[in-house]
This record gives structure tokens, C-alpha cells and sequence, in this order.
């Protein structure tokens, strides 16, 4: 008789142990490690999802008779869904991430094994023409969105539900709400081999036009090709640091190809963003069937069918988002990680991984090379690469022949203000549009709002309302309990009425909320430029699924002439008629309260600077500032990424924070204010005597509690400590600590040990 251990899928942490079952003999055959049953479970013997850890004989050392054991019900796929590589990081993940296995496994699993092969979908379609122009016509719907969905049923004819939703941005019960009214139908099918099939091949991802030509490697690149060829097998990070458009996709598709030859595979991940159609097309261009590309366009069908192609071997290579580090790779021989620096590498919802931390996990299981790339390295990465931890590869010069590093230019606004340019576009700025304008060249406007709409800045001279012990900026925040409003230092608490602020460079007392909004800015274009076309890219416009791709595929056609944009268009997009950029406010960007913010403004210059002069045109960049002495401004402007990273790396040491710290955060979150600032003092109390008794060596120091950034967030109030140690291991058992201590349904609380972005 065989039995097997299994973990749960819905597990809490007392169910988070392996439970072992009888294998009936029907299914001995097909029921291994890594196999996805559904077993019995608890009093009930209610059905749950469970993963088969490993598979043996009976024997009585199992402490079981065999009569009190239960069988497992039945098997939901015919192959393994993860490998002995992924078993095998069940446990350090879980204890690192703080979760339990069930969460894990749903990381490694996509939702749709066992459930996708009943190709079903529900369709949404009007019930009468007629009836539905009448109401529309009547004025008689009160909802917007009720019109939108007619709009678009009239416009388009039957329509699949989860496509209808999201482009009416509509709600089940706004749809619900129609067919009440007799308006329109839904029903539910199974889809056609044709509607499944002209779901896995969107037209966009064929066309040719972004075919990516094959490069002879340089001196430069060439060299770190061999680098990483002379360490595969063995587990090494390479930290990959090269200009915008040195040719660093050049080298990873090379090393890619180099280890698919010899017959291993690849994750090569990508932030999510830069997963265009034109990037997915010239990936499956250069790889054809050995990839699988794991984009957010997929249906769950076709994710699962990506999924399935990587875990049976088929594709070798897997380019994704950041989830793709889980995926069930199994000979894996390189892990490429691009924009290393890009904040969604670290993600935003339970659990809090960090790829980058996975990535070393895996490399140091598979034994292989794993490449960071970056025009812009965190900060932290750099270190490592000092110390020899990483192995540095540099690339310094850009790749094609003709390709120039753009002329950037420092603007002082406070100049151009008086002047009388105002503080939107400068006159530099407006000469060299006029020039690209009459060679009908190309214009982007990069205007970035992170964190700053939330801060004041100082109406005299633009200083922002720094906070006195840290020199960062504060946050402004509303409290519903206080009348007036607070500036707030998210780094030490330390808190001000707004009103009582007074400006640290000139002593004035009048201040007003940073920055303008990107349409102010499209607005005041369309008014200087009556005939030229203007795109704007920022959230409100890309709230549409796929919106964002096509404000894109609109520029790069060259329907329009400007594209305004936050940080969103500062990243990664090729556009060879693009010859003039403009950042603006661009020393607002390091504004936003966090200690990375330094670190992501030389990023977004430096990015956005990246976007201008990428054909054969020499491009030119303004950086429009009202502090044009600010020495990040001059290490962006020169592209000296070693300048900033010495003064950055001196400010970390002096004070205290990665990578000569760890730091963390635990966040409590409750739906009332009054109830939150109570349990927030008992844990504050609970912090503060727990850590005055951990071993000075530890480094553990406590700060806050203060107001999260964003304080109130889908009906709860969050107040956030943080937490400082010598090791990111250290906070860990911290956390765990009080996972034990505190009852999670009166405490609600979330932990990261890497806080801030990736
Ligand atoms: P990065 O990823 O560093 O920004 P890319 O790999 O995208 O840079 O390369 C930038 C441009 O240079 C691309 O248009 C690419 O085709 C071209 N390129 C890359 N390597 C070479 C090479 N060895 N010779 C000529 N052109 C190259
Ligand atoms: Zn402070």
C-alpha cells in the first residue's frame, strides 16, 4: 500500500503541516511528488486542494494504522504542477516570507490548474436593439456605466463578461442590474476552438514590425558574455551595469542562447511594464516555441498553457514579470533579472517577497550564474558589487555605431520664472521643441507626481517642507480627527500643524501643495501648440486595459508629435524620433518621504534622459529645476552614476540605512481611526520593552509609530513602526514574535523586512 504526504493549498499556520493519506490503488501510478490532489479534510471531509510532497511504501514506523488513514479523492492534473527544484524551496521561502506553505504553493501554481480545461466563458449581449437605442435615447439611465455598457454592446455586439467589465469598468452587480432592467442577456458557454485559439495569438503579437536585429557583439559586451559563459554551473551574481542602450538586452539574449544550446533553460524577468506586445513579439521572433512569455494580456487559459509548456520542457525559456522567479523550471542554468532596480520586483501585496532575494535562493539551489541589469543599480546592489560579493560587468559606451549620449541641459526655473515662462516650459525648452517640430521629430514630457502632490513646498523659493532632524520631505495629511491638517515625517514621526511650518532656506511661512498635474500640462500645450497633437500617458488616461499600449503604439506611429507622461513613459520605450525630452520638476521628484527616493530620482533622470537621441539623431534633455545646485541634478544631468552612487552611498553609512541596515516595517491596519490609535499604543508599548531586551549586537532600533504614506486606503487606517537591525534575520524573529503574541483578528498586522520598494 502506498501512501503520501501532502501539503494543504487553503492552510493557516495550525493546518501547515504535512497530513498523510492512502493512495488507492487506481491511482498509485499516477499520484507522485509534486502531483495536485484534492484530499478530505478535518470532521467535515470537505474537499481541499493539497500538494503531494513525497510518496512512500506503508510502514507501521508511520505510527498510522492503516484503517485511520483517509484516501485522497482524486488527482486535478495528470502531471506534476512543481518540481523537486521548487519543492525544495517551500521551506526557506516560508520561513523568510513569514506565510505559510498553502501561500507558497499559490505563488507557484497558477489558480486555473484543474479548473481550465472546461473552456467556459459568459457572454454578455443586448436583448433588443431597438429597446436598448430607445432607453439610451430617453435620458432615462441614471448610471454612467450603465450607458457604457450599452454603448459598447451596441457598438460591438456580444461581448465576453470579464472583457466587458473591464472596459465599462463595471461592476457583476452594475451588469446584474441591466438584465433586472430586461436590457441585456448573460449566458454562459463553452468557447469555440476558434474563440480559444484567436485568444492564444492576439493580433498585435504577430505583427513583424518590431523584428530586433541580431548583433555582432563589441569588446565590451563580448567580455561580459564570456564572464558569465566561464561561470555557468556554478551559483555567481553578476551585477550588469551599462548606459541606457549599451547593449545589455544584446548580452542577455546572448548568454540566453548560449545556455539554451547546450540544452538548459533560462528565467529571464523583466518588470512588467516593459512587456509590450513589440517586446513579446520580438522575444517569440528570436526564440519562437523554446519561450514562454508570461504577460499580464494572458487569459488564465492561456497563462496555464504558457505554465504547462515551461513545466513539461517544451519552452526552455521563460520571460515574465516578477513572478515568473517560481516558475517550474526545471534544468535551470541562468536567471536574468533586467532593470534590476525596478521597484516591481518587489511586491506589493502578502507575501511581501523580493525577487531579488528569490533569485539568489534559487541560483545558490540550481547552481547557476544570475545577471542584474541596470542602466541605474540600487544602491545596496552596487555595494555588493564593491565588496566583490556580485561580480561587476560594465558596458560604457552605447551600442549602435551612430548612437550619441544626449546633450542635457540644467534649467534654472527660478530664472524662467521671472522671466515670465512660467513654471511649466522653460524657454530653452521651447526653442529646441520649435527646432524638432520643424524636422517633424518628436517631443516627450516627462512630469512625475510620486509622492509629491502630497507635500508642501515653500511659495517664496520652492524649498519643501523638509523635516528639521532628517532632511527629508514631510507628507501632508488630513486626519478626519484633527481640524488641521499635519506635516509628517515619515522617517522619525516628528510632526507639525502644516500651519506653524516655516521654510528652513528663508524663513517664509506661506506654503502650498508641490507640482502641477500632467493635464495642466496637456492643456497648456494644446494652447502653445494649437497644431500639434499631444498624447497623455499618466493613470487617469491607462485606466483601460489596454490603454497603455496603445498611447504607445499611437507615438510610435507618430500620430502625434508630443507625449506627456509620468514616470510611466520614462521607462524602457525605444521611439527613434524622439529628440528632445523634457523633465519637469525634476528636483520634486526626490520629494517622496522614503529613503530610496534619491536613488529612484537619479533612476527616472536618468531613464527619461535615456528616451531622447535612441535613432541617429543626437537628442537633447532639459532638466527644469528650481534648485539647479542640488548635486543629484548634476550627477543625472552628466550620467555619472559613480558620483551619485559615492554621495549616496556616504548618506546610507551615516545614517544607518541599507545597506549598513536592515530596515522593516509593521504596519497595523484597522477600519476605525479611534480602536487604531489604542491597539497601535499597545503595540508600540509591546515593541519597545520586546526590543530593549534583544542583545545590543542586534542593532534593533524602533521608530514611529507614524501615519502609513497612504494613511487611509479601501476603508482602513494604518499606522506603520519601523524597525531597524543589523540583519533582515533579525527582524524576522521579531515578526515571528509577535505573530505569536498578538491575536491577527484584533491586530491586524503586516511585516516587511525590506521596506520601501524593491
Ligand atoms: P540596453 O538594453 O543596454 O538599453 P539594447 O540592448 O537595447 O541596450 O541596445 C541598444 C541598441 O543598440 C539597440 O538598438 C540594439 O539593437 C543596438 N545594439 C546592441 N548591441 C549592438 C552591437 N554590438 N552593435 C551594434 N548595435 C548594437
Ligand atoms: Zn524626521
Amino acid at each position: 500500500m502506498k501512501v503520501c504526504k501532502v501539503l494543504l493549498r487553503e492552510c493557516v499556520r495550525q493546518t501547515d503541516k504535512a497530513y498523510t493519506y492512502k493512495i488507492p490503488s487506481d491511482m498509485e501510478e499516477k499520484v507522485v511528488q509534486g502531483s495536485y490532489v484534492k484530499v478530505p479534510f478535518g470532521f467535515g471531509n470537505r474537499k481541499q486542494i493539497a500538494l503531494v510532497v513525497s510518496v512512500s511504501d506503508y510502514t507501521e514506523d508511520l505510527g498510522f494504522a492503516p484503517s485511520k488513514l483517509k484516501d485522497i479523492d482524486s488527482l486535478l492534473d495528470l502531471y506534476p504542477v512543481v518540481n523537486k527544484n521548487q519543492l525544495a524551496m517551500i521551506e526557506p521561502l516560508k520561513s523568510r516570507l513569514l506565510c505559510t506553505s498553502g501561500d507558497v504553493i499559490t505563488m507557484m501554481v497558477p489558480s486555473a490548474v484543474g479548473t481550465v480545461a472546461k473552456a467556459k466563458a459568459s457572454f454578455v449581449s443586448i436583448k433588443s436593439r431597438e429597446e436598448a437605442e430607445a432607453v439610451l435615447a430617453s435620458g432615462k439611465l441614471r448610471s454612467v456605466t450603465h450607458i457604457h455598457i450599452l454603448e459598447q454592446l451596441l457598438a460591438n455586439g456580444p461581448t465576453e463578461r470579464k472583457t466587458l467589465l473591464a472596459s465599462a469598468k463595471a461592476t457583476d452587480a452594475q451588469l446584474r442590474g441591466l438584465r433586472d432592467k430586461d436590457l441585456i442577456e448573460i449566458t454562459t458557454r463553452m468557447l469555440t476552438r476558434d474563440e480559444i485559439e484567436s485568444e492564444v495569438q492576439s493580433p498585435a503579437e504577430v505583427s513583424s514590425d518590431s523584428f530586433r536585429v541580431v548583433h555582432e557583439l563589441n569588446d565590451e559586451q563580448g567580455k561580459a558574455y564570456k564572464e558569465v559563459c566561464d561561470s555557468l554551473g556554478k551559483p555567481q551574481v553578476f551585477l550588469l551595469h551599462g548606459i541606457t542602450g549599451s547593449g545589455k538586452t544584446e548580452v542577455y539574449l546572448k548568454c540566453a542562447g548560449e545556455v539554451l544550446d547546450r540544452g538548459g533553460c533560462v528565467i529571464y524577468l523583466v518588470p512588467e511594464i516593459s512587456l509590450t506586445p513589440q517586446t513579446v513579439s520580438w522575444i517569440r521572433g528570436r526564440f519562437g516555441d523554446t519561450a514562454a512569455v508570461m504577460h499580464s494580456r494572458l487569459t488564465d487559459r492561456q497563462r496555464f498553457d504558457e505554465w504547462d509548456r515551461i513545466r513539461r520542457g517544451e519552452a526552455r525559456i521563460v520571460v515574465g514579470p516578477r513572478s515568473s522567479i517560481f516558475a517550474p523550471v526545471e534544468d535551470l542554468k541562468l536567471i536574468i533579472i533586467d532593470e534590476e532596480h525596478d521597484s516591481s520586483y518587489k511586491s506589493e501585496s502578502f507575501p511581501r517577497y523580493n525577487t531579488r532575494d528569490i533569485a539568489i535562493m534559487r541560483m545558490k539551489l540550481s547552481s547557476c550564474p544570475l545577471i542584474l541589469g541596470s542602466a541605474t543599480p540600487l544602491v545596496t546592489s552596487y555595494y555588493s558589487a564593491q565588496k566583490g560579493v556580485y561580480k561587476l560587468l560594465k558596458l560604457n559606451k552605447r551600442a549602435a555605431e551612430d548612437a550619441v549620449l544626449p546633450e542635457v541641459t540644467v534649467v534654472d526655473m527660478k530664472k524662467q520664472i521671472q522671466e515670465g515662462y512660467g513654471e511649466l516650459i522653460s524657454g530653452p525648452l521651447r526653442v529646441a521643441m520649435a527646432k524638432a517640430f520643424s524636422k517633424d521629430q518628436q517631443v516627450m514630457l516627462f512630469l512625475n507626481r510620486r509622492g509629491y502632490a502630497r507635500t508642501l513646498v515653500c511659495s517664496t523659493c520652492g524649498e519643501p517642507a523638509n523635516c528639521p532632524n532628517c532632511s527629508v520631505a514631510m507628507t501632508l495629511h488630513n486626519y478626519r480627527r484633527s481640524s488641521e491638517r499635519l506635516l509628517i515625517c515619515h522617517y522619525c514621526g516628528y510632526t507639525i500643524p502644516s500651519g506653524e511650518c516655516v521654510c528652513r532656506e528663508c524663513e517664509g511661512t506661506k506654503f502650498k501643495r508641490a507640482g502641477v498635474g500632467t493635464q495642466q500640462l496637456e492643456e497648456m500645450l494644446k494652447e502653445l501648440y494649437p497644431d500639434r497633437k499631444v498624447l497623455r500617458m499618466d493613470q487617469d488616461t491607462t485606466m483601460q486595459p489596454g490603454a497603455h499600449e496603445r498611447i504607445l503604439g499611437e507615438f510610435r506611429d507618430h500620430k502625434a508629435d508630443i507625449l506627456v507622461g509620468t514616470q510611466m513613459i520614462a521607462k524602457g520605450h525605444d521611439f527613434p524620433s524622439v529628440t528632445v525630452v523634457g523633465v519637469l520638476g525634476a528636483d520634486l521628484i526626490s520629494m517622496s518621504s522614503d529613503y530610496k527616493s534619491s536613488e529612484r530620482a537619479f533612476e527616472l533622470i536618468t531613464q527619461a534622459a535615456g528616451r531622447a537621441g535612441r535613432g541617429n539623431e543626437p537628442g537633447k534633455v532639459f532638466l527644469q529645476s528650481l534648485h539647479t545646485d542640488n548635486p543629484l541634478l548634476m550627477y543625472a544631468a552628466s550620467q555619472d552614476y559613480e558620483a551619485f552612487y559615492e554621495s549616496e552611498i556616504a548618506y546610507r553609512e551615516v545614517m544607518k540605512l541599507p545597506p549598513f541596515k536592515a530596515v522593516g516595517e509593521v504596519v497595523l491596519s484597522l477600519p476605525d481611526e479611534d480602536m487604531l490609535m489604542k491597539r497601535t499604543a499597545d503595540v508600540g508599548r509591546y515593541l519597545k520593552d520586546f526590543l530593549s531586551y534583544q542583545d545590543k549586537s542586534l542593532g534593533f532600533e524602533l521608530y514611529g509609530p507614524v501615519p502609513a504614506p497612504i494613511y487611509e486606503l479601501r476603508g482602513r487606517y494604518r499606522n506603520v513602526f519601523m524597525i531597524k537591525s543589523h540583519k533582515k534575520s533579525y527582524l524576522n524573529e521579531v515578526y515571528r514574535q509577535i505573530m505569536e503574541d498578538f491575536d491577527p483578528n484584533l491586530y491586524p498586522l503586516s511585516f516587511d523586512n525590506d521596506a520601501g520598494g524593491s
